[in-house]
């Protein structure tokens, strides 16, 4: 049976996207670097780098760097959530238009920054992506120490979660009214309205170009909260969780990396970008086609639309950039943004998006 896309969206919801765009994004003076909303610092360091002649994956790597080093941001490198065991097993990667090559690395433990990884991956082998103990093993043999990136707020909230999961194990659930303060602040932080369904997310995605028009891609992520031990999502994923072709544009995306991965929505985004669609309509083309795609009723919500956020960031080689998310706001209320710099600095702008609500 087919579901038509007017049944999913409605034809006012798909004639509406278009039109919800709070700010038009203009076109800018290179370089430019646009990001997930986590990304404020690293879309300022990675244009900075590049007004330093600095290579745009390099910049775009330094600037990530700034957030995977950061333990407050709990999905990405240091201080990220685990997956289910406890254990914190980093996704990444990376693609350099100028060369058409790329890096990744997935399900990686014990090293801060998985771009970095990622980057040899693509300068010293003749790989694309390498996971788990081989992706360690090469970290270590070149150099990386094997640390531990759990932080005592990311083990007590997985704690905390664990002690939650079910009345049939033999973890006590915690007494409400002695919530340890890091784990209420997180609850918070993250709107969840049911302590064994947590939302996750996170994940930082930076595409850049520089002056001449040279473009670079990178995201990073410690993934959905509490997968499974292996699980490996859409961030190391070379044409979902970003692509990167140096005559059209760079794009990439977080959120539910699964729906990600089955539209191969980074790859599809330049795509879009290269038959002339300006970035911002390009990632809400690609999140129209994940609203379509999307059929298992799991998935969707009583209206028929996902019931998961998920969002895209795109620049092309001009310097024109935009960003585009499934649902207006995020979980808690907060309207949903992204980062951008330019040579005028660094600011959040509002995301354009398909749907009016929260995820
Ligand atoms: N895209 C990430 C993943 O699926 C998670 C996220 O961005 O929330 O691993």
């Amino acid at each position: 049976m087919t579901i038509s896309r007017r049944k999913l969206l409605g034809t006012a919801a798909v004639a509406a996207a278009a039109a919800r765009v709070v700010k038009a994004a203009p076109a800018t003076a290179r370089p430019v670097a646009v990001s997930s909303a986590n990304g404020l610092r690293a879309v300022e360091r990675a244009v900075k780098g590049m007004m330093g002649g600095e290579d745009p994956l390099d910049s775009a790597i330094a600037g990530v760097n700034i957030v995977e080093d950061d333990p407050t941001d709990m999905t990405v490198g240091y201080g990220g959530i685990p997956n289910e065991e406890g254990v914190v097993q980093l996704d990444a990667c990376v693609m350099h238009g100028p060369t058409a090559r790329a890096g990744a690395v997935a399900s990686l433990e014990g090293v801060k920054n998985p771009t970095r990884v990622a980057k040899l991956v693509m300068e010293t082998t003749d790989h694309i992506l390498l996971v788990g103990p081989g992706a360690r093993h090469f970290a270590t043999v070149n150099g990386f120490a094997n640390e531990n990136l759990l932080t005592e707020k990311a083990r007590k909230v997985w704690l905390f979660w664990k002690q939650n999961l079910s009345d049939n194990d033999k973890w006590l659930e915690p007494d409400p009214a002695h919530y340890d303060p890091d784990v209420k602040a997180f609850i918070e932080e993250n709107g969840w309205d049911d302590l064994r369904k947590p939302k996750s997310g996170g994940t930082i995605h930076l595409s850049a170009v520089n002056a001449r028009g040279d473009l670079a891609g990178c995201t990073s992520t410690s993934g959905l909260f509490f997968k499974m031990p292996g699980r490996v999502g859409d961030s190391p994923i070379i044409g979902a969780g970003c692509f990167t072709d140096n005559d059209v544009g760079s794009a990439g995306s977080t959120g539910r990396g699964e729906a990600n991965i089955l539209v191969s929505g980074g790859h599809l985004t330049v795509e879009f970008m290269r038959q002339g669609k300006h970035p911002r309509d390009a990632c809400l083309m690609t999140l129209e086609r994940i609203a379509r795609t999307t059929r298992e009723k799991r998935l969707l919500n009583v209206a028929g639309r996902p019931n998961f956020g998920i969002r895209f960031y795109a620049v092309n080689k001009a310097g024109q950039y935009g960003g585009a998310s499934m649902y207006s706001h995020n979980s808690t209320g907060k309207r949903r943004q992204f980062a951008v710099a330019d040579s005028s600095g660094a600011r959040m702008e509002d995301a354009a998006f398909l749907f009016e609500g929260r995820m």
